[in-house]
């Protein structure tokens, strides 16, 4: 069973634009898969149907066979990670400590299980010793690995990446692309949305490739570089 599933996905906005038009499409665990199209095409709307955030018009969308409808989107942030398009719009607290434990207050973990995932974030960020520090008194590069923190303090299985490279240049986005390997190594399935196409073969797997609410394309990484 894929660790995600589109059965033939249908999106009508409530103003009638209709951003997906019978996709079809399934994620298999342990995947790194790259979904890429011009703006408008409807990348942003199938991310958010992995995330209950939208539901389908018609069709179905489903996590481990289950239909996502069925879940609570904060029972499903422990299955599903999501790290947004600007980062910076999510921290909201005074410390990088208190921004990445905020996330587990709304599990039902016990204090001490949750002092733990808390610990293990911020080392698998690199993050312990600026733990007191005000998430705005820190690089742009720090500031998005507190963001991924938050998110993998829950474990999710499965880790969505919306344009995380956007605004860096190369080696910026070198650095994040790393450590999205470095997260896949670790067993996370990642989904990921990104411009800078040219770096991607060094990472996915699979690369999706989106126009005017359809899937044009959905192939091995390797195979696509030589197509396109
Ligand atoms: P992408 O992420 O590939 O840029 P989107 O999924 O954001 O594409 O958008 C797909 C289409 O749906 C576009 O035509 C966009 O204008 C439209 N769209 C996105 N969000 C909304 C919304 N909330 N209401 C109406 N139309 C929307
Ligand atoms: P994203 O690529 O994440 O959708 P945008 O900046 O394109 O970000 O859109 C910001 C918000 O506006 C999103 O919630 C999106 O759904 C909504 N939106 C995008 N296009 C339209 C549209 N044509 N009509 C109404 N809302 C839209």
């Amino acid at each position: 069973v894929p660790i995600l599933e589109l059965r033939n996905v249908t999106h009508t906005y409530a103003d009638g634009t209709t951003a997906l038009r019978g996709i079809d499409v399934q994620i298999p665990r342990g995947e790194y898969c790259l979904i890429i199209g011009q703006n408008g095409a409807g990348k942003s709307t199938l991310l958010k149907h992995f995330l209950n955030l939208l539901q389908p018009t018609s069709g179905e969308a489903l996590i481990d066979g289950v239909p996502l409808r069925d879940f609570k989107v904060s029972a499903l942030a422990q299955r599903i990670g999501y790290v947004p398009q600007n980062p910076d719009r999510q921290l909201f607290n005074a410390t990088v400590e208190a921004e990445v434990g905020f996330s587990l207050q709304a599990t039902n973990l016990d204090p001490a299980a949750r002092q733990a995932r808390l610990d293990e974030a911020l080392e698998a960020m690199q993050l312990v010793h600026l733990r007191h520090a005000h998430p705005f008194s820190l690089s742009k590069g720090d500031r998005a690995r507190v963001v991924i923190a938050a998110v993998l303090a829950l474990k999710p299985e499965v880790l969505v990446f919306d344009e995380p490279t956007t605004g860096q240049d190369a080696a910026g986005a070198r650095a994040i692309l790393d450590l999205t390997q470095e997260l896949h190594a670790l067993g996370h399935t990642i989904v990921i949305v990104t411009h800078h196409l040219y770096l991607m073969p060094d990472y996915a797997h699979r690369v999706l490739v989106m126009g005017h609410g359809q899937l044009l394309l959905d192939a091995p990484i390797r195979d696509a570089f030589h197509a396109i």
